[in-house]
């Protein structure tokens, strides 16, 4: 794969899931190039599908496929993509089954004109919505909640036949987390949800403007980052400039922390925090936090890298990459005859014998979803000789699943959930085990914890889910379901 998967505990196997990536240009030449590297720049966000859509002149010419950024597009059929306006995708599945057609962009002839819609995020409202619109006489072709997206916003612009009174009505209705970005025409349109959960940041590029889901998409194509869209804001970019056309975010934002920690990869500037200074960050505070005796600090490559470096730093104990990965097996699979010689961890990771035997190992990783990955890598560390491995981990212990578009859905996946960390501890085998608290990660982070979901780590979420308790909500009893939440 082009950009290394991050965190994931490291390991193929069962995925943990990642967010999906959006981005959109507005330029005076091609943009479908653009759009291509704008993808390479953020591949970790989703390997399963990507696509762009882009308008020709006339109407809206599309290409997707299953697979890598490079997999899916040649010069020929970027070629076949000619326009000046178009937007991206690329998706993780966190709804909807792995297959071509939730591939996204979806695009819809409307009697209006093409309307076409790249969606990171989940909508936590999406049966209600979809059912509404069923009576109402509309039908679907997918289960995604992205398509209920892009028909909502279809049937409001045939209400409203103004493409930005449409958007601003969808969004009245849409509740969840929604980075989007639309085509309508030759115009393209960001949208940020009201409470800023996925990121989107907006930038210049040559002849023109944009947005993608990471800043990271800006320094690759040779443009510049200008800043973050802002939450509930809709923005229209063209060759000449970034106009706001509506800024409905609420009072306290909710932006995701499991950017920080997992997702975004450490160049990204997400809301005015470098992701990188951030892990750094978590690191030191948690060596302040768990110190511990020992002589080598390790990271879990890639995704314990910056957080190991910043306990270093801060403990003085030497950092050393003790564990080398192979970067060339993200599809692999073990031989069915070779299945008890070969150890499916040592596929990825491989440890540095003469970094860790006869050693105190500090291992430091971003987080642990199940466990079974962080227990393989400590007896990998254990075999290689090392004396002591004691766990630090980078993000709180996660013990309530995300409906907001992360693939983490159900309770007795995490291995956090009813264990105490002395139980987490013996249960990946560790000699010690202890994570970042919530106080630290949101001071490693550096915005008020009212301006953060924590909805994983505390079961308490931004958004109004049934079941669920709300952030403003003081007990269970008080909880209103979605459907009779007042549109
Ligand atoms: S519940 Fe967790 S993973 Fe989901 S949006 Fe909130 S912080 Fe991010």
């Amino acid at each position: 794969m082009g950009t290394p998967r991050p965190g994931g505990e490291g390991l193929p196997g069962p995925r943990r899931g990642e967010a999906c990536g959006v981005a959109g240009f507005s330029v005076g030449g091609e943009v479908s190039p653009l759009l291509y590297y704008a993808l390479r720049a953020i591949q970790h966000r989703g390997q399963e599908s990507a696509g762009i859509a882009v308008f020709d002149g006339n109407r809206a010419r599309i290409h997707r496929g299953m697979g890598l950024v490079h997999e899916i597009f040649s010069p020929a059929t970027l070629k076949g993509l000619q326009g000046s306006s178009g937007i991206a995708h690329v998706r993780y599945s966190t709804t909807g089954l792995s297959k071509i057609e939730y591939a996204q962009p979806i695009v819809l002839h409307t009697l209006y004109g093409d309307l076409a819609v790249s969606h990171n995020g989940e909508i936590v409202n999406a049966a209600e919505l979809r059912e509404e619109l069923q009576l109402k006489g509309l039908a679907f072709s997918t289960d995604l909640d992205s398509e209920v997206i892009v028909r909502l916003i279809a049937y409001e612009l045939s209400r409203h036949r103004n493409v930005v009174e449409a958007l601003k009505a969808a969004m009245r209705r849409l509740r969840g987390s929604y980075a989007l970005a639309v085509l309508f025409g030759d115009r393209v349109f960001c949208i940020r949800d009201p409470l800023g959960i996925k990121p989107l940041a907006l930038g210049r590029v040559e002849g023109g403007w944009g947005f993608a889901s990471e800043s990271v998409s800006f320094d690759i194509t040779s443009g510049e980052f200008v800043r973050d869209v802002m939450p509930g804001e809709i923005v229209e970019v063209t060759p000449e400039e970034a106009i706001t056309h509506h800024v409905g975010g609420e009072d306290v934002p909710a932006h995701c922390m499991f950017e920080y920690v997992y997702f975004a990869r450490a160049d990204s500037v997400i809301d005015g925090r470098c992701v990188y200074d951030v892990r750094r960050n978590i690191g030191r505070i948690l060596a302040r936090e768990a110190p511990v005796e020992a002589d080598v600090v390790i990271p879990v490559p890639d995704s314990g890298r910056a957080h190991a470096l910043g306990y270093s730093t801060e403990s003085g104990i030497p950092l050393a990459e003790g564990i080398m990965k192979n970067r060339y097996v993200e599809r692999t699979f073990i031989l069915p005859e070779q299945g008890e010689r070969v150890e499916s961890i040592r596929i990825k990771l491989n440890p540095v014998r003469s970094v860790i035997d006869g050693k105190r190992v500090i291992l430091v990783d971003d987080s642990i979803v199940r466990g079974n990955t962080m227990r393989k890598i400590v007896r990998m560390l254990k075999r290689a000789g090392a004396k002591e491995v004691h766990v630090r981990i980078g993000c709180p212990p996660i013990i309530a699943p995300c409906y907001l578009g992360i693939d983490m859905k159900t309770r007795d996946q995490f291995i956090a959930s009813g264990r105490t960390v002395d139980e987490i501890g013996r249960a990946i085998e560790a000699d010690s085990l202890a994570y970042i608290s919530i106080d630290g990660l949101v001071r490693a982070i550096g915005m008020p914890a009212e301006h953060l979901c924590l909805g994983c780590l505390t079961g308490v979420y931004p958004v109004k889910i049934r079941g669920e308790k709300y952030r403003y909500q003081l007990t269970l009893d008080s909880y209103q379901t979605s459907s009779q939440v007042p549109p």
